[in-house]
C-alpha cells in the first residue's frame, strides 16, 4: 500500500504559544520547526505541515472557518487525511462549521489543540498531535473530528467543558468515535459512513445571527427593535431544559410576533447541554411550538448557532431553512422529520 500523505495545517491556539515579555502567553514561530523535527520520524507516512493561520482562537471570526475550508480544498486531492491545530476556546465553533462546509467528506479532518503550549514540559500538545497524526492515518474517518486527551469525538457534537485540565473537551449527546488505551479503539458503528457524493466545499453563511440566553427577567425589547431594523437574521434561544421559556413575558411573544413578520428563523436549544430540547412537553413551552419556533434538538449551542448561520447563507425561504435545521446534515443531531 502507498505511504500516506497527511498535512497539519496551523492555525493558532495554546499549542504554539511562548510567553511574551510581559509574561502573557501569545503564537509563537517556534511549533513549526519542532514538528519538522520530531513527528514525522514517528510514522511511516509523509507528514507535510502548512501555515495558514496563527492567532488565538478566542479571535477567530466566520471568515477564518471559510479560510480553512478553502485550503483544505485546495490541498484535497494531494493528502489522505488533514490535521488542524487550532486553540481550544473556539474549537467547537470551527468543527461545526467545517462539518457543514465540507460536502461528501471522504477523508479525515482531525482537530486538535492542547491546554499547555508545546515548549512546556507538561505539555499535552505532543501526545494530541501523535495521536491526531495517527487517527488521520489510521482512523478510517471520513467526517470533521476534535481530538483530545486520548479521546476522538465527533467535531461537530463538542464542547469545550474545562479550561485547566487536560481532559478538556466532552460530547454531551454522542458518544467517541475511538479512544486510545494502549491501542487504538474505534467505535466504528458510531462513525459518520462515507457519503456517495463528490466532495465539495459551500462556505456561503451568514453571520447575522444572535444567541439569546434566557434568565429570570430578561427584557426582550432591545432584541425586538434588532429584529425590527432588520439587524438579526436569525435567532437562537438558549432555553432552560427541555426548551422551557418565560412564556408569560409580554416582551417574549411581541420578539415572536416580530421575527415572524421579519422572516427571522428563531432556533431554541438548551442551557443544560445534557439532553434534548422537546417542545411538546411543559405548558411553558407550548408558546415556542405556536410560533413554529425550530428546536434544536440536542445539537449543542455551537453547532446551533453555526447551523443556523450557514442555513441563512444557502436558502432564502424560512420553510428551507427550517428543514436545513430540522435535518442531520453531518450527525451534528438526533435526526427528526419535519411535519
Ligand atoms: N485562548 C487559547 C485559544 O483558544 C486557548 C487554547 O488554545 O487552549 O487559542
Amino acid at each position: 500500500m502507498a505511504r500516506k500523505k497527511i498535512l497539519i495545517i496551523h492555525t493558532g491556539g495554546t499549542f504554539v504559544m511562548e510567553s511574551n515579555e510581559q509574561g502573557f502567553l501569545k503564537p509563537g514561530d517556534y511549533a513549526f520547526d519542532y514538528i519538522e523535527k520530531t513527528i514525522p520520524s514517528f510514522f511511516d507516512a509523509e507528514i507535510v505541515q502548512s501555515k495558514l493561520i496563527n492567532i488565538d482562537s478566542s479571535l477567530f471570526r466566520p471568515t477564518h472557518w471559510v479560510m480553512i475550508a478553502e485550503h483544505i480544498n485546495e490541498h484535497y486531492d494531494k493528502y489522505d487525511g488533514f490535521v488542524v491545530i487550532h486553540g481550544t476556546d473556539t474549537m467547537s465553533y470551527t468543527a461545526s462549521a467545517l462539518s457543514l462546509m465540507l460536502k461528501n467528506l471522504g477523508k479525515p479532518i482531525i482537530m486538535t489543540g492542547s491546554q499547555l503550549p508545546l515548549i512546556n514540559r507538561r505539555s499535552d500538545a505532543f501526545m494530541n498531535l501523535i495521536e491526531a497524526v495517527e487517527v488521520a492515518i489510521d482512523g478510517g474517518l471520513n467526517e470533521v473530528a476534535v481530538l483530545f486527551n486520548h479521546t476522538v469525538f465527533r467535531g461537530n457534537r463538542t464542547k469545550k467543558k474545562d479550561a485547566w485540565d487536560f481532559d478538556a473537551f466532552y460530547s454531551p449527546n454522542y458518544n467517541s468515535l475511538i479512544k486510545f488505551g494502549i491501542g487504538m479503539d474505534k467505535k466504528t458503528h458510531r462513525h459518520l459512513p462515507k457519503k456517495p457524493g463528490v466532495f465539495e466545499i459551500d462556505t456561503r453563511l451568514n453571520e447575522h445571527v444572535v444567541i439569546i440566553p434566557f434568565y429570570p427577567g430578561i427584557d426582550f425589547s432591545n432584541f425586538s427593535i434588532m429584529v425590527r431594523k432588520q439587524k438579526v437574521k436569525g435567532i437562537v434561544i438558549e432555553a432552560y431544559g427541555s426548551g422551557n421559556i418565560p412564556s408569560d413575558n409580554p416582551g417574549l411573544e411581541e420578539l415572536f410576533k416580530d421575527a415572524a413578520a421579519n422572516e427571522v428563523p428563531i432556533a431554541v436549544c438548551s442551557q443544560s447541554p445534557i439532553g434534548k430540547v422537546n417542545l411538546g412537553l411543559y405548558e411553558v413551552a407550548t408558546k415556542a411550538a405556536f410560533y413554529g419556533l425550530i428546536s434544536a434538538m440536542d445539537m449543542t449551542r455551537e453547532a446551533t448557532l453555526v447551523k443556523l448561520m450557514v442555513a441563512l447563507g444557502r436558502y432564502r425561504s424560512i420553510n428551507k431553512i427550517k428543514q436545513f435545521m430540522t435535518e442531520s446534515i453531518v450527525g451534528e443531531k438526533e435526526s427528526e422529520h419535519v411535519r
